[in-house]
């Protein structure tokens, strides 16, 4: 990864503190919108181009897992982001509400059976991090269950990592004042409507238990090889910019290369 993007990585053994970070940033492009929208249609071309051979290669495996608070910008970063990719090798789950066939299950048992096959971009929309974040923030287990998840996390993750797949984590950064225009927007705009929910009130409510839960869990789990990002997101397209940016970097450390042809290729002639 170039040393550029690692400004917003979160090193092993770091402890973060979301306070003393900017949720609006310029260091990775300093250009405006418009020059931004045309460096982000570059990445985008490069990311597809990747995955292409990612998905043709058929070996290596990667993990985007996306995490954030209510309108952070989640959903239209994995579209922003991911565009031009081809669907057949890029698969988007959202971790909503555990069903109760999940929950008689172990925490890891739904989110496991979504791990990236060969070939393959699995971009989880929330993740196995709910089960330490909203699940220790309203108290849905108790305290000893949730902090011995930590260790069951950094292991299973590893456990991927050994096996062939890549990872890689992003925590979208805004502050509570620009979540509060964003949610004014979504009661006040019809179309956004929609996206409005009233149970979005209560979380906001829980804020800073909220920036404590998110630091905990990243300087858990924050590893060299499973890091975490933190990315100032309260600019969009500074946003979708640095995510790309990451998401290109990733790819191109992956090298991906178009399998070898089958032997005698050259000598087939078609009538
Ligand atoms: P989003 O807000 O990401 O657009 P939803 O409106 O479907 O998606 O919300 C998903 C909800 O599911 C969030 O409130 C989130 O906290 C909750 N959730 C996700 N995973 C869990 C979990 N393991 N336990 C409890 N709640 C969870």
């Amino acid at each position: 990864m170039s040393k550029k993007l690692d400004i917003y990585r979160v090193k092993e053994g770091d402890k973060v503190s979301l306070s003393k970070l900017n949720t609006t940033d310029d260091a990775l492009f300093d250009g405006d919108k418009d020059e931004a929208t045309t460096k982000l249609d570059e990445i985008r071309d490069d990311i597809a181009e990747l995955q292409g051979r990612l998905y043709a290669e058929g070996k290596q495996r990667l993990l985007v897992v996306l995490q954030a608070m209510d309108t952070a910008g989640k959903d239209s970063t994995i579209r922003d982001v991911f565009k031009e990719t081809n669907p057949n090798g890029v698969h988007v789950v959202a971790f909503g509400r555990p069903s109760s066939e999940e929950l008689a299950h172990d925490y890891l048992w739904r989110v496991h059976q979504h791990a990236p096959i060969k070939g393959g971009i699995q971009i989880f929309n929330r993740s196995h991090y709910e089960d330490v974040l909203v699940v220790r923030v309203s108290e849905l287990v108790p305290d000893k269950q949730w902090k011995r998840r930590y260790g069951h996390i950094r292991a299973w993750e590893q456990m991927l990592i050994d096996e062939g797949t890549t990872i890689v984590k992003f925590f979208l950064n805004i502050s509570k004042d620009e979540q509060k225009e964003r949610l004014q927007e979504r009661l006040d705009v019809r179309e956004k409507n929609w996206k409005f929910e009233t149970g979005d009130i209560a979380v906001r409510a829980r804020w800073d238990d909220y920036m404590e839960a998110y630091e905990d869990a990243m300087s858990q789990t924050s590893t060299e090889q499973a890091p975490w990002h933190i990315i100032p997101s309260d600019k969009r397209w500074y946003r979708k910019l640095a995510v790309a940016e990451i998401v290109r970097e990733t790819l191109r450390d992956l090298d991906p290369q178009f399998p070898p042809p089958e032997v005698g290729l050259d000598q087939i002639v078609l009538d």
